[in-house]
């Protein structure tokens, strides 16, 4: 047994990027200064966005998407249930309703047939979620938004992701990122929204700084003091040394995507060979990003249930997780929005199917077979 237990997703910091942190920590600037809008190019053009505004974590970038799409007391937006909370609460944040949709059974996202039905004259927009790091089918997204919905992007799985060769940040009108260690780059927590329209940005960069008319450095660039506010907004703010890191990140960021491939196609060999276990579907349109690599334990065949897999490999010190428990089944949801079982069957059935196996760049060849073999342990039981 592994002394030392492999966790499901680890960041990778190196000497460049503490020698890039300290750089900034020793400007003038450690926050609200010129790293931030140097970090906002860098992920918008790689992600194929116009603009980008920064904020202090992805769940203040969806809150951001939500508020800049003008979300309010009784808007109704299209959400599916397998995600993480973040996702779904940032429509709460600004009086919206969640419509939860029901999920494709093979790849976990949005099935664009069933939000279809789910239109009202009260929908505002749909959020889809990248689930995993594969993107959600938005072609078909896009014709049901129309020009009437805005289409916003929880692509906090998915940074560097593709379909059909179009980049992630240029599949939506307002396109979420996460900088959380466990991400695919970090700033410790950080997060960003991409977009294409100035509007939206003018917009965003208000609500992160409490709703005010000018920041600091352009009441100073304009000589004034003064400032007004018009709509609330929140502290959402990055620093500038946390920038500065999520620069340095970036430039590792492909070949980082490569190694998360390379590791998905090592997987999928040795489980190819395994009835019980299915991993979810790539589509072939699709460049993923591999955030997370699941698996679908088919019960029927070998017996052992998703949480039986689940502590067997804890207790051989293999750190997996589940992503997620469907949304609407967490009590807040229920109680506040009457949501319950039978809602969204498919999520419900394949949520007690599904188990995250450690993916991260810097996993050794070790590692995966350390992880291929529990698992062949764990159903040959
Ligand atoms: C990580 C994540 C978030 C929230 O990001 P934070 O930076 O942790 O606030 C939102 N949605 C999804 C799908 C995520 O994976």
């Amino acid at each position: 047994m592994r002394k030392k237990s492999i966790p499901y997703g680890k960041h990778n910091i190196d000497s460049s990027d503490i020698k890039n942190v300290v750089k900034t920590l020793r400007t003038d600037w450690i926050t609200q200064g010129p790293k931030i809008a140097e970090f906002e190019k860098a992920i918008a053009h790689f992600s194929g966005a116009k603009y980008g505004v920064a904020v202090s974590n992805g769940t203040a970038a969806l809150h951001a998407a939500v508020f800049a799409a003008g979300i309010g007391p009784g808007d109704e937006v299209i959400v599916p249930p397998i995600t993480f909370v973040a996702t779904v609460n940032s429509i709460v944040y600004q009086g919206g309703k969640p419509i939860f949709v029901d999920v494709d059974p093979e790849t976990l996202l949005l099935n664009p047939k069933l939000v279809e039905q789910k239109i009202t004259s009260r929908t505002k927009a749909i959020l889809a979620v990248d689930y995993a790091g594969q993107p959600c089918d938005y072609d078909q997204l896009q014709k049901i938004a129309g020009r009437r919905l805005t289409l916003i992007s929880d692509a906090c799985h998915s940074l560097g992701a593709r379909y059909k060769n179009k980049k992630v940040g240029t599949l939506a009108d307002l396109t979420a990122f996460s900088f959380h260690p466990v991400k695919h780059i970090t700033t410790g927590e950080g997060g960003m929204v991409v977009t294409s329209n100035p509007n939206f940005v003018q917009r965003m960069i208000k609500f992160r700084n409490h709703g005010l008319s000018l920041d600091n450095q352009e009441r100073v660039k304009k000589k004034t003091w003064r400032y007004s506010m018009q709509e609330l907004g929140y502290n959402y703010r990055i620093t500038d040394f946390q920038c500065a890191l999520g620069i340095s990140q970036l430039k590792k960021l492909p070949t980082w995507l490569k190694r998360r491939n390379e590791i998905a196609r090592t997987y999928d060999g040795h489980f190819k060979k395994l009835q019980d276990i299915q991993p979810l579907k790539t589509l072939p349109h699709v460049r993923h990003a591999y955030h997370l690599y699941v698996i679908r334990l088919k019960t029927d065949r070998s017996g052992i249930s998703r949480d039986d897999l689940f502590s067997f490999f804890r207790k051989k010190n293999v750190l997996v997780n589940v992503h997620y428990l469907p949304v609407h089944l967490q009590p807040f949801y229920r109680t506040r929005f009457k949501t319950k079982e039978g809602m969204c069957p498919i999520a419900e059935q394949v949520a007690t199917e599904i188990l995250s196996l450690p993916m991260y760049p810097s996993m050794t060849k070790r590692e995966i077979l350390y992880v291929v073999n529990t698992m062949k342990d764990a159903i040959q039981k």
